[in-house]
């Protein structure tokens, strides 16, 4: 395994009040950074004091979008250890993602193991107010300096860390959401399956739109028909219909959140019926005609869960459950930070203790 040299800063930051914090504005005094040569691999990896970063404006980064990145989270628990949550599924996704990007593999020991010196050198910057936690940003660029189109010579592994508040401060309530018609996310064969930041630049057309007509976020269709839930915004998206769970079977333009596959779990060890299956909005709108449209949400790492209240499909509103949240996204959310904030016992072994 590669040292990792570490460069304390001699200038730590004031930490943020807990309710200032919100999500993303912040960041922790250290970052962990390893570059990556031709020929000569993954070298010089160091954890030193969060700052710029110097790059060429030629930096293929800049042009073509060859860049990956992980969204984890480290919480505090009442006893005040510090937990992460699932890592070697970020790192392993990471993996699958650079494969698609034509980005050179990580070793993910080793990139758990940078990640636990960061947290651990930046421990005290995990807030420990209820809801609160570290969220967690590793991320790949290209940094060669050049403008012709081939997969990048150089790349930095960088990983930056943002103390964030609770996202359910007046507590958990449903979002609307819009089914788009005119834009799609993603395509088989495409780059949805990987998390990339084109997906996201892609996106926010669809968001903005959705936005002005007073909705939270966009829902996803399949490209090809347009008629088949992907997602909602950038989280995986369940359904509740007549007691049993739906969500989306991974079809090559879905992005496998690490959220998702927890949730399935979760449900499969409270005896819920799940089922990974294609969901057709048709299928959708006749459930809540026939009042079997339980309930619907969104899930992944930021949020956990975010019910959905409110679906607008063409000119019809379909209200769920009376705009409120339900009985299994509440379970569900109640189970996953329980385990993740270390109140609820974890028969997953999900939770790596720093
Ligand atoms: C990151 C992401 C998710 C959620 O994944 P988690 O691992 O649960 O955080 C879902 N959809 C998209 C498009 C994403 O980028």
């Amino acid at each position: 395994m590669l040292d990792i040299r570490t460069e304390l800063t001699t200038n730590p930051k004031e930490k943020p009040a807990v309710d200032e914090l919100g999500f993303g504005h912040y960041f922790t005094d250290h970052m962990f950074i390893v570059e990556y040569t031709e020929g000569k691999g993954w070298h010089d990896a160091k954890i030193t004091q969060y700052q710029p970063i110097p790059m060429y404006p030629s930096s293929m980064v800049f042009h073509y979008g060859q860049s990956v990145f992980e969204g984890l989270k480290a919480y505090k628990t009442v006893d005040g250890e510090v937990l992460l949550f699932r890592p070697d599924r970020n790192f392993a996704r990471l993996n699958k993602s650079n494969e698609r990007l034509v980005i050179p593999a990580i070793d993910e020991e080793f990139a758990l193991e940078a990640l636990k010196q960061l947290v651990s050198i930046d421990r005290d910057w995990v807030p420990n107010a209820l809801g609160t936690s570290l969220y967690i940003r590793p991320f790949i660029i290209a940094t060669e300096a050049n403008l012709g189109v081939h997969p990048s010579k150089n790349y930095k592994f960088i990983i930056i860390m943002s103390p964030s508040g609770s996202y359910y401060k007046g507590g958990i309530n449903p979002v609307k959401i819009m089914v788009e018609q005119q834009f799609v996310r993603a395509v088989k064969g495409g780059t949805g399956e990987a998390k990339t930041g084109g997906n996201y630049a892609s996106a926010l057309k669809g968001q903005e739109i959705a936005e002005k007509e007073g909705y939270a976020q966009t829902l996803w269709l399949d490209g090809k028909e347009n008629k088949y839930v992907e997602e909602v915004g950038s989280m995986n998206i369940f359904f509740k219909i007549n007691g049993t769970v739906i969500t989306p079977e991974l079809n090559g333009s879905i992005l496998a959140g690490i959220t998702r596959d927890s949730m399935i779990q979760v449900l499969k060890s409270k005896n819920v019926p799940v089922e990974e299956r294609r969901i057709s909005i048709n299928e959708i709108v006749e459930a809540s005609h026939n009042g079997t449209l339980e309930e619907v949400f969104g899930t992944g790492t930021a949020a956990v869960i975010s019910p959905v209240g409110e679906l607008k499909y063409l000119d019809e509103k379909l209200i769920i459950n009376d705009g409120k949240i339900g009985e299994v996204s509440q379970m569900l959310y109640d189970t996953l930070t329980g385990i993740q904030n270390g109140t609820i016992e974890d028969t997953f072994g999900w939770t790596i203790k720093l």
